[in-house]
């Protein structure tokens, strides 16, 4: 089971590759693939580790601009979802515990407005990270 095809840990070039770019679906599955209870590989853990940093790096780039959280579009129910950075967070590190998570509870009420995908935090930050 694969939480989604970035590695970075396993990848000695981690240059500014974008791992979903032309795979939109990517984030969703990312989610949907971890629904189901199986124990987690240490793949797994890995990744979703190196996803906590890079959420608390898009939080860091991203809050001082009024971005709330992130919006997901679910492969599962076709409705997009929206989690607050905590929201989100907690659901990463829910799924490092228990193996599941829900992510079909949405934000209440988000602004949607203020949520991003994670593909454009991650062009934000790639973009922040490589200015000089
Ligand atoms: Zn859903």
């Amino acid at each position: 089971m694969s939480v989604n095809s970035h590695d970075p840990f396993s990848a000695p070039d981690s240059g500014p590759t974008d791992p979903f770019l032309g795979d939109p679906n990517d984030p969703s599955k990312l989610l949907d693939e971890l629904d189901p209870v199986e124990p987690l590989t240490d793949t797994d853990r890995k990744e979703i580790a190196a996803d906590l940093a890079e959420l608390s790096e898009f939080q860091a780039a991203l809050s001082p601009h009024g971005i709330q959280g992130i919006v997901v579009d679910c492969g599962d129910c076709g409705e997009q979802h929206y989690f607050s950075w905590a929201l989100m967070a907690s659901n990463l590190r829910s799924l490092l515990g228990h193996g599941r998570t829900g992510v079909h509870e949405p934000a209440a009420e988000p602004l949607t407005d203020s949520y991003v995908t994670w593909d454009y935090a991650r062009g934000f930050t790639d973009a922040l990270a490589h200015r000089s």
